[in-house]
């Protein structure tokens, strides 16, 4: 080991000495066994690349301040409230669908006391979990039975483990179907997963009533079609109706089975001007005999996975082993619970009052135009700081309704002193963070998706900023 290269040892930070300094600085609230563990991880990362030849160590007060840096930085990856700006309403990176304030208040009710989780009251003895819920879901939607499970994901390989399963695992679905979901959900590797042999028909774009008729054999064990949430196909395309398929496979003695994922439960057309989504209601209608949707997304509440149809299917369904290991939690049930109640509370037509369902249905004229005014006046005194706004387009999200654009308000905002892109990451660093975009080399912040509540913090932000 040369001269220098033991310098350079004995200079690295031991441990301890850069607590004590750390001591003195402000750090946010990170328990001290994380506190440590970021800064040991720095030290060894150091002394590695001393190893590695570095013959260079930053100064002892530049090398707190890095370390200080990722302590606040490892605080702000826990998950907290943010800011929502983008427009994008059910925003996967964001949580999905923010729950109503009646079902978060259920829920905190729930998880605070003991339950009647699996209790029957009148008997005393055990009783069915999340059997209201069920009954409620299947009333909502128009069929005989529901059950629900971690996410729509997990509710499809219940599916296909019930339905697609031993002397009878082929599942026949179109080629326009494999689709991605996102988030890594691909429809062909969740069939494969689960055990089901995947019996591919028709074209991307063409698959007619033949080509299923065609691929049925004694094997078949169920009929299943997939809902292009996500994008669209246009021009030379074709595809049996739903009531065909039914048909088919009926004559077949064969289940229909129909994954929605959107979850819409109401007219999507009253709320924006938007497409029609298809409704689980629908599609049971139509004779499906399931369907699953999934709860967070156009539904508007928890992560979970509807499952809705035939009784004696959603019986045979929850007896499958995996039904076990992919159930919801008691605060999950809880929500959902309060949920489906808001929209069983409202007559048909009427909006159910969730979060979601308002900020869909806000206007311009009369929701965000007045909240854009008083902000505008409010940011007004701050020179360094441009502020309008401009017409956008807000959309759904969450690989749903890939084609509706919902008219909206964005705050129009051009920093003088930084760039757009420095005033993006300053307002992410908060301690409520705001999440908005760049366009046009401004920094916009749609207020449909910005709480009303929340506009306060959102000036407050921008006027600590500058
Ligand atoms: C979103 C979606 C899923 C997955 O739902 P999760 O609740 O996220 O698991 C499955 N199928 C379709 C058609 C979807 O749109």
């Amino acid at each position: 080991m040369s001269a220098t290269t033991q310098n350079v040892y004995a200079r690295i930070p031991a441990v301890d000495k850069v607590l004590v300094a750390l001591d003195s600085r402000e750090l946010p609230p990170l328990p001290i066994p994380l506190v440590t563990d970021v800064v040991r991880t720095a030290v060894d990362l150091l002394r590695a690349e001393v190893k590695e030849g570095a013959e260079a160590v930053p100064e002892f007060d530049a090398f707190v301040d890095g370390v200080a840096g990722e302590i606040d930085a490892l605080y702000r990856s826990r998950i907290h409230p943010v800011i929502n700006g983008t427009g994008v309403c059910i925003h996967t990176n964001l949580g999905r669908s923010p729950l109503g304030g009646d079902v978060v208040a259920s829920m905190l009710d729930v998880g605070r006391f003991y339950n009647n989780i699996e209790l029957d009251l009148d008997s005393g003895e055990r009783g069915k979990r999340g059997g209201f819920l069920e009954k409620c879901l299947a009333n909502l939607v128009g069929a005989e039975a529901a059950t629900v499970s971690n996410n729509c994901a997990a509710a499809l390989i219940l599916i296909l483990k019930h339905l697609g399963n031993g002397e009878r695992n082929e599942v026949i679905i179109s080629r326009g179907e494999l689709v991605e979901i996102g988030g890594g959900f691909r429809v062909p590797e969740i069939m494969e997963a689960s055990g089901a042999k995947l019996v591919e028909v028709g074209a991307t774009n063409k698959t007619s009533l033949e080509d299923y008729a065609q691929a049925i054999g004694p094997r078949t064990g169920m009929l299943l079609k997939v809902h292009r949430s996500n994008f669209w196909m246009g021009g030379f395309t074709d595809e049996p109706t739903t009531e065909e398929l039914v048909t088919l496979g009926h004559e077949h003695d064969l289940p229909v089975v129909e994954d929605l994922g959107s979850g819409a439960m109401i007219s999507t057309e009253s709320l924006a001007p938007i497409p029609h989504e298809p409704t689980a209601a629908e599609v049971l209608q139509r004779g499906v005999d399931l369907v699953c949707v999934s709860g967070d997304k156009l539904f508007g509440g928890p992560q979970a996975g509807i499952i809705a149809g035939k009784a004696n299917l959603v019986a045979g369904i929850k007896k499958e082993p995996f039904f076990r290991a992919l159930r919801c939690d008691k605060l999950i049930l809880t929500g959902l619970q309060e949920t489906v109640l808001a929209y069983l509370r409202n007559p048909a037509g009427e909006k159910p009052d969730l979060p979601l369902i308002r900020m869909l249905s806000a206007t311009v004229e009369d929701d965000l135009r007045p909240r854009a005014e008083a902000i505008l006046a409010q940011l007004k005194p701050i020179a360094e700081l441009q502020s309008g706004t401009v017409e956008s387009i807000a959309r759904c999200g969450g690989g749903t309704m890939p084609k509706a654009e919902i008219p909206s308000l964005a705050l129009d905002l051009a920093p003088q002193s930084m760039s757009v892109t420095k005033l993006a990451a300053r307002l992410r660093v908060r301690d409520l963070p705001v999440m908005g975009y760049v366009a046009e080399n401004r920094f916009r912040v749609d207020l449909r998706t910005v709480f009303p509540e929340q506009d306060a913090k959102l000036v407050e932000n921008l006027l600590a900023i500058f």
